[in-house]
């Protein structure tokens, strides 16, 4: 048995090869039955005649449909004419399975085809966007791995909020209410103490109410937290991460990037260092963009694409007011009404892809600022704990691997980027 990109090759030529997959296109003259078989690993075209089939095989072959599934044997030559360069010559086949017409053909509507996911990540768009992501997933792991951290494991139900109680989803738990994670920062920060430096990539659950191109209500989360250092030695790690997911995309998806239609000039210049911007700073310069902004404003899915779209490299944005941001965020010393923290903005209108920062880890700085925030230290009674036993400087980040993924290859939505997207109207496939 070959792969379709292994027999691809002038090594092949005049050889025979038995290929498994699925009919991509078909085509018929009557005496000559040009079939595209697709496997995961690309294109190729067979060749059906009575030259080397009965009559009875070869009309067998011609009925078949798109998306039917089959083995052939046949003989590989070269041919210019042919989609991928070179023609397998068909002896002998065997169906697994004869389709009825498949539901998906040109031009169906977005809903019809996220009704319809579960086909649809078979076509060659979704399958490159399976294959990028992939990729980035494995770029980020290795990039942690390869500096040192551990890849750890928190808990997914929780029984503590960690970006605020509006976005929680409650599960029953045995009569209590609990609720899925939002993030593992919490966790993330309990380990530190005995790995330093700690990674993980798992689900986060959000009820996002608002219809953004950028919200999931699960998605997939890559944070890290690191001891001993600060808000600025947490932005060159990460920048250098970016700088080198975006790298292994370009040396493994070449072709998946131009299935995509993404401009692979554009993504060899995303390389470290990236601008920061303080928070102050960028409001000005949206003010001189003609952006309805003051010092004080959040910045949402709207406004960070109309200022990102006068970037071409990702941002970070520090020194956020600290009205804006969750209560473990470390003031900064100079400034307390200001802390010291970071999104990474991504270039082309896109927007945060990364929130991170340092995080408070003196004691009576954190019970303020949860008192400030009328949360009960009880039900953070672990969390404070770290704060009682060794406290130790230390930063940390979220980043959404699908909003990355999204980005680099320039999709639409998010919803085009992850193969199962789960929203406030989509629970389906
Ligand atoms: P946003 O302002 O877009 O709602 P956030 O400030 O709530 O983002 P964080 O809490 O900092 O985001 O989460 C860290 C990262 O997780 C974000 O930078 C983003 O990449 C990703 N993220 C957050 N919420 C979602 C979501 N609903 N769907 C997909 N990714 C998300
Ligand atoms: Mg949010």
């Amino acid at each position: 048995m070959h792969s379709i990109a292994e027999v691809l090759n002038k090594d092949y030529i005049g050889k025979d090869v038995t290929l498994h997959g699925w009919i991509y296109r078909i085509r018929t003259s009557g005496k000559l039955t040009f079939i595209i078989l697709r496997d995961s690993t690309g294109l190729i075209q067979l060749l059906s005649s009575t030259k080397s089939l009965t009559p009875e095989q070869h009309r067998e072959l011609s009925g078949l449909t798109v998306e039917s599934s089959l083995e052939v044997t046949g003989t590989v030559r070269e041919d210019t004419r042919a989609i991928t360069g070179f023609e397998v010559e068909i002896h002998s086949y065997r169906i697994f399975q004869r389709n009825e017409s498949f539901p998906i053909s040109r031009d169906l509507g977005e809903e019809f085809l996220l009704d319809n996911r579960h086909l649809w990540i078979r076509s060659r768009e979704f399958t490159a966007v399976l294959k990028v992501r992939s990729t980035i997933f494995k770029a980020f792991a290795d990039f942690y791995y390869n500096n040192g951290f551990y890849q750890v494991q928190p808990p997914i139900m929780v029984s503590t909020a960690t970006e605020g109680g509006s976005t929680l989803f409650k599960v029953p738990f045995f009569g209590e209410e609990v609720s899925l994670s939002q993030s593992s920062q919490f966790y993330l920060e309990t380990f530190i103490f005995s790995l330093e430096k700690v990674f993980t990539i798992s689900p986060s659950f959000r009820a996002e109410k608002s219809r953004t191109r950028r919200h999931l209500t699960e998605y997939w989360h890559a944070e890290a937290e690191v001891a001993w250092i600060g808000n600025e030695e947490m932005m060159k790690i990460e920048e250098r991460m970016i700088e080198y997911i975006v790298s292994e995309v370009i040396r493994h998806n070449e072709e998946d990037l131009k299935i995509l239609g993404r401009d692979i000039e554009f993504l060899r210049n995303i390389r470290a260092p990236f601008q920061r911007i303080r928070y102050a700073d960028l409001m000005k310069m949206a003010q001189e963009w003609g952006l309805p902004l003051k010092y004080g404003d959040d910045l949402g899915a709207d406004e960070e694409r109309e200022i990102m779209v006068h970037f071409d490299k990702p941002v970070f944005v520090t020194h956020f007011p600290k009205s804006l941001k969750t209560f473990y965020h470390m003031p900064d010393p100079e400034n307390p009404d200001e802390i010291l923290c970071h999104d990474l903005l991504a270039p082309e209108g896109y927007g945060e892809i990364i929130g991170g920062g340092e995080r408070i880890w003196d004691l009576k700085q954190l019970e303020q600022r949860m008192a400030e925030s009328n949360l009960d230290p009880k039900d953070y009674y672990w969390y404070l704990d770290l704060r009682k036993y060794g406290s130790i400087p230390h930063s940390g980040f979220g980043l959404g691997m699908d909003r990355l993924a999204w980005w680099i290859m320039k999709q639409e939505t998010i919803r085009d980027a992850i193969p199962y997207p789960r929203t406030i109207r989509r629970i389906k496939p």
